[in-house]
C-alpha cells in the first residue's frame, strides 16, 4: 500500500494514514475483502508508533470501511454486499425497461468515431464547437464577481420558467440586427436551442405527423424528430437553400405539421437561403397553413457578404418560430438559448418546460444579461468573426493545396462548417476508419440526411482547431482519403463514449 505521510503537517499522523488508506479503498485500488497489514508491520514500514496505526484503523472502522475480526485481522468491507438471490439473477435488465420509441439508439458508428475527438492526439474537425481561446474569460469573470457582490444568493435561486425578465428584455434588443422586433412576452429562454426543439416537438407533434426538413439538415434535430416517431420528408437543397419548387409539390400532396429549416449558415452545409427563397417559403407556409421552425444559432457569425433578414423578420402572420442560442457565438456549456414565438405559444411551452427542468440556469442568465447589457457582445463578435474568418481561410487554403481534383467543398460566408463531397467509389465507413488511423475526426455526411443516400459527404468544422492544426488535419484527412482509395474492406469499430453530435 502506497501511503505518504508528512511529518511537518498539522494533521495528526493517524488521520493522514487513515485518509491515505481511505483513498485507496474508495478508488478501488484496494479491493473488497483485502486484508490490511498487521498493525505492527505497517507501523514499522511507516516508521510510526503502533498506537498510531491502531488509531488509524479505528478511524476506518468507524467510517464503516474496514472490519476487524479475531484471527482474521482487519479487512476491507465489501461495498454493498448483494443478497444471494439478487446476485444469482445477475444485473437488473434496464435495457428491457426502456420505453419503445425512447429505445431508438443513435447510429453507434458515428458516435464511436466522434468519441475520437476526445483523444488529445486526434485533430477534431468534426464537432461544432467554438474556439476555446476566444471565450471572453476576463469579462465573464468580472461579471460573475460583480454579480456575487451585488446580488449574492439571489442569482443562484429559482427564476421564472420563461427566463429572467431583464434577459428577455435584453434579447429583444439583441435581435434587432436580425430584423426581429419582439416583446419580452414573446421570448422563452431555453436550456440551449436543443431544448427549444424538444419543447416544440413535445407540444405540437404526435407520432406519424409529417415534418418537412431540408436535406441535408441538422443531425440533432433529425434525431429528435425520429425519437418522436414523426414521418420525415426530405426536400433537397441547391446553392440557394431548400428547393421551394419541391416543397410546393410536397405541400400539395401531404399535409405537414411543420417545416423545419436552417436558413442561415446551415448545419451541416454552411448554405444560406436566398432572399427570394425565404419569401417564397413563407408564402407557401402561409398558403398551406403550415408553421415554420427556423433554427438559427449561426447568423451572427457572418464573415463576408451582407446579412439577410431572418424568416421571423419576414413573417407577418406569426407562422414562424425562431430558435437561437449562445452555444456557437459564446460557448455551449452555458446551455442558454431562446425562442421567439407568439405569446400564446410561449405561455404554452413554458408549462411544458416547467415539467422538464423548471427553468434554465439562473446564474447563467444573469451573467449573459450583463454581458449583453454592458456592451461586451459587439467587441466579442468582432473578435470571433475575425478569428473564424482566418480559420476558414486556413482550411480553404489547405483544401486547395491538398485535396484531389474530384474532392469538392463549399466556401461558406459564415457559420461553422465546410461541406465536402468525395468520390462515390470511396466507402464512408472505410474513410472514417482511415481518418481514425490518421488521427483526424470529421462528421460523416450520411447522418444529416433523412435516408442516408450514401452520397459521400462530410462536414468539416473550422472554428474549434487553431489554424496550424486545421492545416495538419486537412493533410491527414487527404492521406486517409488516398489510403481508403487504395484499400477496400470493412471498417474497424472504434472506442467508447457518447459525445453529443453538434
Ligand atoms: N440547432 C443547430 C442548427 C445546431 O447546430 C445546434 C448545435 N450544433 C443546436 C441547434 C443545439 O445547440 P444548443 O442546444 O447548444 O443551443
Amino acid at each position: 500500500m502506497d501511503i505518504r505521510i508528512d511529518r511537518g503537517s498539522s494533521v495528526p499522523l493517524y488521520l493522514q494514514i487513515s485518509g491515505g488508506i481511505k483513498a485507496l479503498i474508495l478508488s478501488g485500488k484496494v479491493p473488497d475483502g483485502f486484508r490490511l497489514p498487521p498493525e505492527r508491520k505497517l507501523a514499522q514500514a511507516l516508521g510510526v508508533n503502533r498506537t498510531t496505526i491502531l488509531n488509524a484503523y479505528r478511524e476506518l472502522k468507524s467510517d464503516g470501511l474496514v472490519d476487524a475480526r479475531v484471527g482474521r485481522g482487519t479487512e476491507v468491507v465489501p461495498r454493498s454486499p448483494a443478497p444471494e438471490a439478487a446476485a444469482a439473477m445477475g444485473p437488473f435488465p434496464w435495457r428491457q425497461m426502456v420505453r419503445e420509441g425512447a429505445a431508438r439508439e443513435p447510429d453507434p458508428l458515428v458516435r464511436d468515431l466522434l468519441a475520437l475527438t476526445e483523444r488529445r492526439d486526434v485533430i477534431g474537425l468534426s464537432v461544432g464547437l467554438p474556439a476555446p481561446e476566444l471565450i471572453p474569460l476576463a469579462a465573464l469573470g468580472k461579471i460573475q464577481q460583480a454579480l456575487m457582490d451585488e446580488k449574492g444568493a439571489e442569482a443562484l435561486l429559482h427564476s421564472p420558467t420563461e427566463g429572467i425578465t431583464p434577459l428577455r428584455e435584453t434579447l429583444c434588443r439583441h435581435m434587432l440586427p436580425r430584423g426581429i422586433r419582439a416583446v419580452p412576452e414573446e421570448i422563452l429562454v431555453t436550456s440551449g436551442s436543443q431544448q427549444g426543439l424538444d419543447l416544440f416537438i413535445r407540444t405540437f407533434l404526435a407520432p406519424d405527423d409529417v415534418v418537412v426538413v431540408e436535406e441535408p439538415s441538422y443531425f440533432g434535430a433529425l434525431e429528435c424528430f425520429r425519437a418522436a416517431r414523426v414521418r420525415l420528408v426530405g426536400v433537397p437543397t441547391d446553392g440557394h437553400g431548400m428547393r421551394t419548387d419541391v416543397l410546393e409539390a410536397v405541400l400539395a400532396r401531404q399535409r405537414p405539421r411543420l417545416i423545419y429549416t436552417l436558413p442561415t449558415f446551415q448545419n451541416p452545409s454552411g448554405l444560406v437561403m436566398g432572399s427570394d427563397r425565404r419569401r417564397r417559403l413563407l408564402e407557401l407556409a402561409h398558403r398551406h397553413q403550415v408553421p415554420v421552425l427556423e433554427d438559427d444559432p449561426y447568423s451572427d457569425l457572418r464573415y463576408e457578404g451582407d446579412p439577410l433578414p431572418s424568416l421571423k423578420a419576414l413573417d407577418g402572420a406569426g407562422h414562424v418560430i425562431h430558435l437561437s442560442s449562445f452555444s456557437k457565438v459564446l460557448f455551449p456549456g452555458l446551455r442558454l438559448g431562446w425562442m421567439v414565438a407568439p405569446k400564446s405559444v410561449v405561455r404554452r411551452l413554458a408549462l411544458v418546460k416547467q415539467m422538464v427542468d423548471l427553468h434554465s440556469n439562473t446564474h447563467g442568465q444573469w451573467v449573459l444579461q450583463r454581458f449583453l447589457e454592458e456592451g461586451h457582445f459587439a467587441a466579442h463578435l468582432e473578435r470571433v468573426r475575425k478569428g473564424y474568418a482566418a480559420r476558414l481561410a486556413a482550411m480553404a487554403e489547405a483544401l486547395e493545396a491538398e485535396a484531389p481534383a474530384d474532392f469538392q467543398w463549399t466556401r461558406p460566408q459564415g457559420g461553422f462548417y465546410v461541406w465536402c463531397r468525395y468520390p462515390e467509389a470511396v466507402s464512408p465507413a472505410l474513410l472514417m476508419a482511415k481518418a481514425a488511423e490518421e488521427r483526424v475526426a470529421f462528421l460523416p455526411g450520411g447522418a444529416s440526411f433523412v435516408e442516408d443516400p450514401g452520397a459521400n459527404h462530410l462536414r468539416l468544422n473550422f472554428t474549434y482547431a487553431p489554424e496550424d492544426l486545421i492545416r495538419e488535419g486537412v493533410r491527414r484527412l487527404m492521406r486517409a482519403l488516398a489510403a481508403a482509395r487504395r484499400e477496400r474492406g470493412s471498417a474497424p469499430r472504434a472506442v467508447v463514449g457518447t459525445p453529443p453530435i453538434v
